[in-house]
């Protein structure tokens, strides 16, 4: 029955059973992990070959014959260039192959918006006042952490099914010149797992922004990460639209293997205009004589292609499908009856995003916790750590093995019951 029906004798009555069951679980003394979106042993395990490919000497060069070994090419290897380009559909000269981590990557970006300008002829962040950027919400927690050590106002834009609403988006964007950017994650998002319509990419792509160096950051991380061999979300390309609508500097589009390879030991990319990249390079050049070449050349050597990635992908998608088909039967078995939580059924990405009544999410949180649970900090889905609703709580199902994720999400259902019936009670009273 549903708990909003039930009187608060009945809710009474209910919680002590609930409570009972979660001092149950409290005696297994457990301590699970689903608080970040990290691969399994089993998925890194099918990365394992690549750091063998690189044996001799002989097996350091490049297709144009460059030692990786060596200093040189700030842009990246070729062959790995061309991978992302078939990956991404986007040419090769629009990519810069780099280091070890998108987010590292998105950092910097934002850094030299801040210090040097966002293009050659516009005036550094900083020197311009105040910096603000809109936050799809709820989003990914490091996204907003950038902003907030970079002391970036952040301002909350809600998700709907489609991606950001972007009625409030354009109107914004085209109003406050105050308005430098806007944090994206378009296919499979953290933590929603939404991908954006045709419509809102087109909608991105002509953005008439009040600041002329505002810049979208489009981060995807989720580009290859389906969870279902015969259902898959597909995304528009922000590039191929931008360059349509004659925005073509609007944008800069970020992705990275560090969860189809080695989280943290990974290749990332950066894509973007000609003139983008171009500028970008002018800076970057100060900064390093160029990123980790030999890590380049094992992805290339082991993946071969965009296609291989691909075919690799459907490897890690069988280990980790389970762990998202249990926690949804278990929501669905205990929760779905109550009618007290509503949550994702995503087709990829690394994330279940689970909606608890409003007011709740740190109570489930707390006794998470105390159960031996970690879960991701209620709230950190949301700019500066506070959720409007304590309502959102971001599942990660992938670390924990399979039996272990089980548990969590039985245990996690009865405690988002039990802060439901709590809420009940308390407002009956
Ligand atoms: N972007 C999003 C949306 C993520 O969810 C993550 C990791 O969880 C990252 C970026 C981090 O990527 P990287 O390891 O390449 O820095």
């Amino acid at each position: 029955m549903g708990y909003s029906s039930m009187s608060k004798e009945a809710l009474s009555e209910l919680l002590l059973t609930l409570r009972e069951e979660y001092n149950q679980y409290l005696s297994l003394g457990l301590s699970l992990d689903m608080s970040r979106g990290k691969p399994n042993r089993e998925q890194l395990d099918l990365t394992q070959e690549m750091l063998g490919v690189i044996d001799t000497p002989d097996d350091c060069f490049t297709e144009n014959g460059i030692d990786c070994r060596n200093y040189g090419l700030l842009d990246g290897i070729p062959e790995a260039k061309r991978i992302f380009a078939d990956l991404l559909e986007i040419p090769s000269g629009n990519l810069i192959v780099c280091g070890n981590s998108s987010l590292n990557i998105m950092y910097d970006m934002l850094v030299r918006c801040m210090l040097y300008g966002s293009a050659p002829d516009t005036e550094p962040w900083v020197k311009q006042g105040t910096v603000k950027f809109l936050c799809p919400s709820p989003g990914y927690d490091r996204h907003f952490g950038i902003c907030e050590s970079l002391g970036i106002e952040m301002i909350t834009v809600d998700m709907t099914p489609k991606g950001p609403d972007m009625d409030t988006v354009e109107r914004l964007v085209s109003t406050d010149p105050t308005i430098k950017g806007i944090w994206c994650v378009p296919k499979y998002s953290n933590p929603d797992g939404i991908t954006y319509s045709d419509d809102v990419v087109r909608r991105f792509a002509r953005l008439k922004p009040a600041a002329k160096d505002f810049r979208i950051f489009w981060d995807d991380a989720y580009i290859v990460h389906d969870l279902y061999p015969d259902k898959k979300d597909r995304l528009l390309s922000l590039f191929r639209e931008m360059h349509i609508a004659g925005n073509p500097n609007i944008a800069y589009i970020f992705c990275s293997t560090s969860k189809i390879s080695f989280p943290g030991s990974g290749v990332s990319v950066v894509a973007a205009s000609d003139s983008n990249i171009a500028y970008t390079k002018s800076i970057m050049t100060v900064q390093t004589i160029g990123c980790d070449k030999l890590n380049m050349l094992r992805h290339v050597r082991f993946f071969r292609s965009a296609e291989g990635i691909k075919r690799h992908m459907k490897h890690h998608a069988d280990l980790i499908r389970p762990k998202f088909d249990v926690i949804l039967s278990i929501f669905e078995k205990e929760l779905e009856p109550c009618k007290i939580a509503k949550w994702t059924k995503p087709l990829g990405g690394y994330f279940i995003s689970l909606y608890v009544p409003e007011g709740c999410a740190k109570r489930v949180y707390g006794l998470m916790a105390d159960a031996g649970v970690k879960m991701t900090n209620a709230g950190a889905t949301y700019p500066y750590g506070i959720d409007p609703h304590d309502s959102n709580l971001r599942i990660a199902p992938t670390f924990p093995p399979l039996s272990e994720v089980e548990t969590a999400a039985k245990v996690l259902a009865c405690c988002v019951k039990i802060a439901a019936a709590e809420k009940l009670i308390a407002e009956a009273e």
